[in-house]
């Protein structure tokens, strides 16, 4: 079986560890410290919003009219009181989630042992790797009923409100349906190896669980292409003959080993505009162009976007974020491992582990208390993920900065090529489009911000602009 842990044998730590340790108590202290830390932050985004007579930044200065203005700030301060109340929701969710682990754990081991005696025609219990299995589709099943108001919410009320929302609702459900089935998928083929490696690889866990990462992460890569992107929109090659000759001379000169250039019916949800490229490192790449991109901008406002877009492959900013993820997914799994197998931890959430009881689970759909004859590895990694949320606080400031880092970069590439003038207004059409706040906090935008403001990324353009003047001079 693969699940049964040999609990006398464990190879980094003995159970008498933490024997004391406040685990309840310092989970939902960091899930309470995460919450009013997001809470303040949109707090003091919302008050900058709201402050009266603010100065326009000088890049945006007669760039865009006061209509647009106002209705940015309109959009910005809906969104973000739209934050403050989704952060409760999730937080009071998450805790929801906590307590009813058992409940949940009872209840999916319960009826599946009940559906599938019923099968068999003979009694069944089933094993801990479908007891973990049969929890997971309940859990994923509970969030996905739970994210479901809040996203109805913010399609048919908030976007649409400012005109974003292109989505019909029989499309939202069809959509909801297809992401519940590919998350439940995806999730079940990454439990089914991990307690796999659990169980067979102790002594080279973290390694083999980093070839398992790095792995999955290309699958992912391929199955993007190929199945998932797809199954949510239609791509279409462009059939803009003078985009298409541009988008082809740019490649040329920048080196780029384009393959197909494609149009995305973005607008068939959102009226929100972008544009990417895929394709694995070494290998041909397809540029994909939303619609609504090409619908708002001008050609060379395409092509200087494009610019940016080739700016991070030419930085080889792909393959470096492969690999802090890599890094940051086997630091996890490192510490998981030396950590989940606590026998405390688990009594604190009501799961009760005896290692001398016959059966899997000793059933009990209506007691609090779960019974386990072995670790149920699952909640383990939902423990431990709550317990790891105060580092992600750190590291989430770290990440955000090196994302800022490299759009600042791919914007550098841009204007290198000579397209800093179309890039410039590329992205003042796209803060247009988009009504992308103007006016943001700065501990908030360090926090949440992948991108810097687009006042942000004209001043830096105008500057690297000036910069590189100079150097030719
Ligand atoms: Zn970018």
């Amino acid at each position: 079986m693969i699940f049964s842990f040999n609990l006398t044998h464990l190879p980094f730590y003995s159970t008498e560890d933490f024997v004391n340790f406040p685990f309840k108590k310092v989970i939902v202290g960091i899930a309470c410290a995460k919450f009013l830390f997001e809470e303040y932050i949109a707090y003091r985004q919302l008050k900058l919003l709201e402050t009266p007579n603010k100065c326009i930044p000088p890049t945006l200065k007669n760039k865009i009219d006061d209509k647009k203005i106002s209705e940015s700030e309109a959009y910005g301060i809906a969104t973000i009181k739209f934050e403050i109340i989704s952060t409760a929701y999730n937080f009071v969710s998450n805790l929801g989630a906590l307590v009813l682990y058992p409940l949940m754990w009872n209840y999916s081991v319960s009826i599946g042992n009940a559906a599938l005696s019923f099968i068999m025609k003979r009694p069944f219990e089933m094993s801990l790797l479908a007891s973990n299995i049969s929890f997971f589709l309940t859990v994923s099943t509970f969030f996905s009923i739970v994210k479901l108001p809040r996203a109805f919410y913010e399609n048919f009320v908030l976007e649409e409100k400012f005109g974003f929302n292109n989505m019909t609702k029989s499309l939202f459900f069809m959509d909801t349906i297809k992401m519940l089935l590919v998350k439940n998928l995806l999730g079940l083929s990454v439990l089914y190896a991990l307690g796999f490696i659990l169980e067979k690889c102790t002594k080279k866990f973290v390694y083999t669980i980093w070839i398992f990462v790095f792995a999955f992460q290309i699958f992912l890569f391929l199955l993007n292409d190929l199945i998932f992107i797809p199954m949510f929109y239609t791509l279409t090659p462009l059939d803009n003959k003078e985009l298409q000759d541009k988008i082809n001379a740019l490649a040329k000169q920048c080196g780029f080993p384009l393959s197909e250039i494609y149009m995305i019916d973005g607008s068939k949800r959102s009226s929100h505009s972008n544009a990417y490229f895929s394709g694995l490192p070494f290998m041909k790449k397809k540029i994909v162009i939303f619609d609504t991109l090409i619908k708002d901008s001008s050609i060379d406002e395409v092509v200087a976007v494009l610019g940016h877009e080739i700016g991070h492959w030419k930085m080889n900013h792909i393959p470096q974020m492969l690999i802090i993820s890599q890094v940051h997914i086997s630091v996890f799994f490192m510490l998981f491992n030396n950590v989940y197998k606590n026998v405390k931890m688990f009594a604190d959430f009501n799961f009760i582990i005896d290692p001398s009881s016959k059966v899997p689970t000793t059933t009990s759909p209506v007691s609090k208390y779960v019974v386990v004859n072995d670790y149920p590895f699952l909640v383990g990694l939902f423990l431990f993920m709550e317990l790891m949320k105060s580092s992600d606080l750190i590291l989430d400031f770290a990440i955000k900065y090196y994302y800022r880092h490299c759009e600042y970069q791919a914007d550098n590439y841009a204007v290198r090529l000579g397209k800093g003038k179309d890039l410039k207004d590329s992205l003042v059409q796209l803060q247009r489009s988009n009504l992308s706040t103007i006016y943001v906090d700065k501990l908030y935008s360090m926090y949440h911000y992948t991108h810097p403001s687009i006042s942000e990324r004209l001043e830096a353009v105008d500057k690297y602009n000036s910069k590189q003047a100079k150097k030719s001079n």
